[in-house]
C-alpha cells in the first residue's frame, strides 16, 4: 500500500555551529517523502518554483516518489532558513520565504485519492484539511504540525485534529496546546481533542506514544555526532506512515515498531545536512540500528 504525504517542498539553508549550506532540498514533505520510501511507495503533493534544481526532481525520483501531484509553478520556490545553537536541539528560524506556496491549493490527481496511509505533513492546517477534503477513504490519516500554526491557525488545526487518527507534535508544542507541563497530561487533554493516537516527540530524547493500549516511550538512537537535526521530526513520521502501510496486522499492534523504525531514519537524517545523509541509505542499514535499539532497550 503507498502512503499519500504533503507538505512543504522546499528549499533550506542551514546554519550550525560548525557550518553553513544554502538551498538544500529540504521540507517537510520531501524529508517524510524519502524516509517513507524505505519501506513502501509514495505518493507526493506540493508546488515547488521554477527555480527548483532539477537535481532534486532526480532525487525524488531515485527514491521512485510518485511526483505527479508536485505542481511546478511560476514564481520561488519555499525558502526557509534556520539557524542551530551548540545544543542542537534549540534552533530559531532565520527566515521564511513562502513563495509559490502562497497560494497553492491542490487539486488530488485521481491515483491519489483512494491512498489509504495519509501523511499530512507540516503545512497550514487549512491545507491539511483540504487535501483529506478530497480523499475518499483513508485507512490511517496521521498529521504533524509547528509553533506557528498553534500561534496563527488554531481554529482549522482544531478542526483537523477531530478528523485524525495520528497526531505528532513536539514537546514545547504540547505544551503551548494544553498548557500543561506534564508530557502525560499533555497527551491525555490532546486525545480530547480527537485522535486515538497522540505522539510527542522529545528531540534526542526519543518521542512518546499514547494509546487506548496505554503508553509507550520510544528512545532516540544514541548518536556522537549530530550534523544537522533539520527534519529528524519529518523523517521519523514519514519513516513511521511507511512502515505501517506495509506491515501486516492491525494497526495497534505495529505502531510501536513503526516508531523504532522512525527514531532509526530519524538518526540517519541527522547525520548530514538536508538529506545529504537520508538519500544514500540503504534498508539494511535500519534494520542494523533497530536490532541495536533493540538490545539497548531489552530488560
Ligand atoms: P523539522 O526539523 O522537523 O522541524 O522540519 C524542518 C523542515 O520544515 C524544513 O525542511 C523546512 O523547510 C520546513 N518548514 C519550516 N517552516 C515551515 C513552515 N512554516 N511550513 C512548512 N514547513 C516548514
Amino acid at each position: 500500500m503507498s502512503v499519500l504525504i504533503v507538505g512543504s517542498t522546499a528549499l533550506d539553508s542551514i546554519k550550525t555551529p560548525k557550518a553553513e549550506n544554502p538551498r538544500l532540498l529540504g521540507g517537510s514533505a520531501s524529508h517524510a517523502a524519502v524516509a517513507a520510501s524505505f519501506f513502501s511507495p509514495v505518493k507526493l503533493i506540493g508546488v515547488v518554483g521554477e527555480d527548483f534544481p532539477k537535481q532534486y526532481l532526480q532525487l525524488y525520483k531515485r527514491h521512485r516518489i510518485d511526483l505527479e501531484g508536485l505542481q511546478i509553478l511560476p514564481g520561488k520556490t519555499f525558502h526557509w532558513s534556520g539557524e542551530y545553537e551548540l545544543n542542537m536541539n534549540n534552533r530559531r528560524t532565520l527566515l521564511t520565504e513562502l513563495g509559490v506556496f502562497e497560494t497553492f491549493t491542490p487539486t488530488l490527481p485521481k491515483a491519489y485519492q483512494n491512498a489509504a496511509f495519509v501523511l499530512l505533513a507540516n503545512i497550514a492546517p487549512s491545507l491539511q484539511n483540504h487535501v483529506l477534503n478530497q480523499m475518499s477513504r483513508p485507512k490511517f490519516v496521521a498529521a504533524d504540525t509547528m509553533d506557528l500554526w498553534l500561534n496563527i491557525a488554531l481554529e482549522d488545526l482544531l478542526k483537523l485534529l477531530k478528523r485524525l487518527d495520528l497526531f505528532v507534535l513536539n514537546d514545547s508544542e504540547a505544551h503551548q496546546l494544553t498548557k500543561e507541563d506534564s508530557v502525560f497530561a499533555a497527551l491525555k487533554k490532546i486525545h480530547k481533542l480527537g485522535p486515538k493516537y497522540v505522539i510527542i516527540k522529545k528531540g534526542s530524547h526519543g518521542s512518546i506514544l499514547s494509546s487506548p493500549k496505554g503508553f509507550f516511550i520510544c528512545p532516540a538512537y544514541p548518536l556522537q555526532n549530530v550534523v544537522d537535526p533539520t527534519g529528524a521530526g519529518d523523517a521519523f513520521v514519514g519513516a513511521m506512515m511507511g512502515y505501517l502501510a506495509t506491515a501486516k496486522g492491525s494497526v495497534e499492534a505495529n505502531i510501536r515498531r513503526a516508531m523504532i523504525y522512525g527514531s532509526v531514519t530519524a538518526s540517519f537524517c541527522c547525520e548530514g545536512f538536508g538529506l545529504t545523509c537520508a538519500t544514500k541509505l540503504k534498508r539494511t542499514q535500519i534494520e542494523k540500528r533497530v536490532k541495536e535499539l533493540e538490545k539497548l532497550t531489552r530488560f
